[in-house]
């Protein structure tokens, strides 16, 4: 093993979005091209934002597209606990270590003073933030003598424990994605820490756990930039050596601007998680690639290429020829447009890399649900419908023709195929195929072919209305195969019922 270690941290506080799949999907890759470990970690520190099944749904979501962990809660665990409400008692003396070297403080502000003191800037058109400039105003351990501040902690007035940001200083970072990126200081405020209800906050807990759990390389979305400086302050301020950061571009909405969101989805008819979720308290349901009929290898697919690509003109990679191509450095800073339409093209070419047999199987699953028996060899009709199938659902659709004779037509099939002349043709044609006696695909085809070769007409007189016959529209496989597959009584049958209907 490598030194390699890297995490991908969700809070469960929902389904695991498109995008944090993603995230994890470009840590794994990471971890796997450089033979390092990909560590799962929960980030549920926030209680309130707490929502139950997020967790599992996470790790279901992981499983599902293989993305597999090496560490994580239950798993090989190390370096654990991997839940971070279950290292809560670690975090405090991490806060106290900062008060201690002068890098943090306690601040007893109430929510009311602070929003007495937000108004006030913001009466004055300036935005409120608390650091270096006033902080010497508000009421906190830098403001207070050391006595009246121990006088509050021992009347366990609520507290919080502030990092002290530094004044007046360009911080150089560097972002494997992004290059260098500078930040003056000055613009950072104080970020809480901790909190008196014993709880760390994001930051502090987040640092903490990537210093001990070995962390090499922060990958994660682009929404926590504005948090690396404070990150890269806080590894400073610990005198620990900081990970590298690479901060992977937003996912873009489809059409128009901005980050692709649920509503996006709901409005255009695609999904925007992994697998459906039933939200706890409102029962909202939110629908999953799974569900939809996508396969795991076409979601993982699709999303190592929103952002990466391998510079080549190679789309099709599975999981395994992804950990090869994969290199960070090819991971474009601007954001990535969902293209809904390009991850169907995705399914359906891996709807064509399974073998006829599976789709067989999935076929006949999905008769056996609706009800129909029958003895055609199914898996002849799997190999013609394939092609054109996005989803495997879609071979019913596609062939449902073989099990029941159509009963409608067509509307504008009709018009096209079906002309004045055409029914004495096809009262030829019914004829025709009762003399046809191996009803056999190379049978049908022959004897027909030769039969509107000799009437010196157009094929499409002939095959159009035939067409229009047995499938009851101008779609479909070869037309003779389907005549064949059918039989000659089914086809016959069918061409009368057209006759007299149309
Ligand atoms: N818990 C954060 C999240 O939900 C993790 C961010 C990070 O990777 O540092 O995305």
């Amino acid at each position: 093993m490598s030194t390699i270690r890297v995490r991908f941290a969700p809070s469960p506080t929902g389904p695991l979005h498109i995008g944090g799949l993603r995230t994890a999907l470009f840590n794994y890759l990471f971890a796997k091209k450089h033979n390092g470990t990909f560590i799962l970690r929960i980030e549920d520190t926030d209680q309130t934002r707490f929502v139950e099944g997020a967790e599992s749904y996470i790790k279901e979501a992981l499983d599902w597209c293989n993305i597999s962990y090496d560490e994580g809660p239950g798993k090989n665990e190390k370096f654990g606990p991997y839940k971070q409400s279950e290292r809560k008692h670690l975090y405090k003396a991490y806060a106290e270590e900062l008060i201690t070297k002068g890098h943090a403080y306690y601040a007893f502000d109430t929510a009311e003073a602070l929003d007495t003191e937000r108004k006030r800037y913001e009466t004055e058109k300036k935005t409120f933030i608390y650091n270096w400039h006033n902080r010497k105003s508000l009421t906190n351990s830098l403001s207070l003598s050391t006595e009246e501040t121990k006088a509050k902690l021992a009347a366990n007035e609520p507290y919080v424990i502030r990092f002290k940001s530094p004044q007046d200083e360009t911080l150089i970072m560097e972002d494997i994605i992004r290059g260098t990126i500078s930040i003056d200081t000055n613009t950072l405020d104080d970020k809480v820490l901790f909190k008196s209800d014993g709880m760390p906050t994001y930051h502090l807990a987040n640092i903490v756990d990537d210093y001990l759990m070995e962390i090499s390389h922060v990958i994660r979305g682009e929404e926590w930039l504005p948090s690396m400086a404070l990150h890269v302050l806080l590894y400073r301020a610990f005198k620990w050596n900081a990970p590298k950061f690479a901060h992977l571009s937003l996912i873009l909405k489809p059409v128009g601007k901005g980050k692709l969101s649920k509503r996006d989805g709901d409005k255009l008819g695609f999904p925007v998680f992994p697998l459906d979720w039933t939200d706890p308290k409102s029962n909202e349901v939110s629908s999953g690639y799974r569900e939809a009929g996508f396969y795991p290898e076409t979601v993982v697919n699709f999303l190592a290429l929103l952002g990466w690509n391998s510079g080549t003109e190679q789309e099709i990679f599975n999981l395994e020829e992804l950990v090869t191509a994969f290199d960070l450095a090819r991971v474009n800073k601007s954001g990535a447009k969902f293209d809904p339409e390009k991850n169907k093209w995705f399914q359906q070419q891996y709807i064509q890399q399974k073998s006829n047999e599976e789709l067989t199987e999935n076929f006949s699953e999905l008769l056996r649900t609706k009800g129909i028996t029958s003895t055609l060899p199914l898996n002849t009709i799997v190999s013609l419908l394939k092609e054109r199938a996005v989803f495997s659902k879609d071979l019913y659709e596609l062939g449902k023709f073989f099990f029941e004779a159509p009963t409608t037509y067509d509307v504008k099939a009709s018009k096209k195929a079906w002309k004045e002349s055409t029914t004495e043709l096809m009262q030829e044609l019914v004829n025709v195929v009762k003399i046809i006696e191996d009803f056999t695909t190379e049978n049908v085809t022959t004897q027909i072919k030769a039969w509107i070769t000799s009437k010196e007409i157009g094929f499409g007189k002939v095959m159009m209305p035939l067409r229009l016959a047995l499938v009851g529209s101008l779609q479909g496989p070869d037309v003779y195969e389907i005549a064949a597959l059918l039989g000659k009584d089914e086809t016959v049958s069918r061409l009368e019922k057209a006759i007299n209907k149309l």
